[in-house]
């Protein structure tokens, strides 16, 4: 009879609900986590379990990117500069004109080696294709993938809905127990309020996970308070009326019923407390994407307002087109820094603190912390351990603090698994096919002669 049970032990085990536990151990009993504690205390009978010793290693809750997207790994590096309309008019096209299926799953397959590689193992990603939940599913990952809708033009909305139905109908008959579909009404400059509220409406009908990009911009804000800006001209020089329509981003959504369908909401920059108590009123989550939002010069979300209204929230890397890395202990470590230069004290968010929303924050926001986010027994075994033993992290004091601050970027995952299923094993992923990171080189040719033809 195969041996079903594993015993993980390493120097410290991180469980996030409770302290760090040194010489700790995690047992793992056909899936799920059946111990966690001391390895000098854990129980069993000789030859019922394969033991694995992870030595000088961090061993935590697998991390949970609560915003990405997958199928934008094609266009690493490549949007590099642009302003924030640019960025997305470049992005459509090239989407419309050269994104084959067969690059979408490549993109989708490289970003999911990526995240495993640094130890992520729940992924909220917002796509245009299928392609990103047929690549999940492929390797065995856990997640959600939000398809996204568009339709900026009211009279766009029972068509872009119709289709929305049928997309997401096609791809529910694929879920799984780890990788579920959803629907995401893109952003209030690309979504009118009517489109807004049937996708709410069929959110909540089908009891299907919603989420949207909101109050990422300063030019978003101007267009759904004062109906002005830049996204409002594009619109009225394509025919669309354009008007004032709440007084932030966040009403929008609270007016369209969105925020009654407890949207996963996506950055929430420009809000304020009047904003964060809707949102917790509401039961909504947010995910917050610090190195996206500085990188396109959005700003430093409110982070603070968030957990002081108690909202669940996750982090997330957004996608590598704005990103250029898909790494949530960097991200972590970003938002600790952020939110210190933000609030002008040392330590604003802690290390720890900065792991809790990279695990069990995540696990909230995406309403799946009944199973994963944490080390405690009963849960699912979605397990990620980062080797300590790395020569620029000694002295070594606190593993949290050496996990965000100083071992970010720097390390990846040694032991990766979900649900217990070993998708990284000594540092190696365990599935799938590395030749796709080749296939992506080769791509660059054809994103190359695409800007020199479009600029020619
Ligand atoms: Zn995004």
């Amino acid at each position: 009879m195969p041996v079903s049970r594993t015993l993980y032990t390493a120097d410290w085990v991180l469980p996030i609900a409770t302290a760090p536990i040194r010489d700790g151990a995690v047992l793992v009993d056909a899936g799920r986590i059946a111990y966690v504690g001391a390895a000098s205390a854990v129980t069993y009978e000789p030859g019922s379990v394969r033991t694995v010793a992870l030595g000088h290693a961090a061993l935590l809750p697998g991390l949970v990117n609560a915003h990405s997207h997958l199928e934008l790994t094609a266009l690493r590096g490549f949007l590099e500069g642009l302003d924030f309309r640019d960025w997305l008019r470049t992005l459509t096209l090239i989407r419309r004109d050269l994104m084959t299926d067969a690059v979408l799953l490549d993109a989708s397959r490289a970003g999911i080696r990526e995240a495993l590689r640094n130890g992520i193992t729940c992924l909220a990603d917002t796509t245009d294709s299928a392609a990103p939940l047929a690549a999940m599913r492929e390797y065995g990952m856990r997640g959600i993938g939000y398809v996204e809708v568009f339709g900026p033009d009211p009279r766009q909305c029972a068509e872009a809905i119709a289709q929305l139905r049928t997309r997401v109908h096609e791809a529910r008959a694929h879920d799984t127990s780890r990788v579920r579909v959803g629907v995401s009404p893109h952003a209030p400059y690309t979504v009118s309020s009517a489109l807004f509220r049937a996708t709410a409406e069929l959110a909540r009908a089908d009891a299907l996970p919603i989420a949207v990009h909101i109050a990422e911009s300063p030019g978003e804000l101007l267009f759904v308070r004062d109906g002005a800006g830049p996204f409002a001209d594009r619109l009225r020089a394509r025919g669309i009326d354009v008007a004032p329509q709440a007084r932030s981003p966040i009403a929008l959504l609270d007016d369209a019923g969105v925020l009654a369908a407890r949207p996963l909401l996506i950055h929430v920059i420009q809000a304020d407390d009047h904003d964060f108590a809707r949102i917790a009123d509401a039961g909504a989550s947010i995910v917050h994407c610090p190195i996206s939002n500085a990188k396109l010069g959005h700003g430093i979300a409110p982070l603070d307002r968030m957990l002081a209204h108690g909202i669940a929230t996750g982090l997330g890397t957004d996608s590598v087109a704005s990103n250029d890395r898909m790494d949530l202990l960097s991200e972590a470590r970003q938002a600790t820094l952020l939110q210190s230069l933000r609030l002008g004290v040392p330590d604003a968010l802690t290390a720890h603190a900065a792991l809790a929303l990279a695990t069990r924050g995540g696990a909230e926001a995406l309403g799946l912390s009944a199973r994963i986010g944490t080390l405690e027994v009963g849960k699912d075994a979605d397990l990620a351990a980062f080797p300590l033993d790395h020569a620029d992290a000694q002295p070594l004091f606190d593993p949290a603090v050496a996990l965000v601050h100083v071992l970010a970027g720097k390390v990846g995952a040694v032991l990766v698994t979900v649900e217990g299923e070993e998708l990284v094993r000594q540092g190696t992923i365990v599935p799938g096919d590395e030749t796709v990171s080749l296939r992506l080189r080769a791509w660059r040719d054809r994103l190359q002669q695409w800007r020199e033809a479009s600029t020619a």
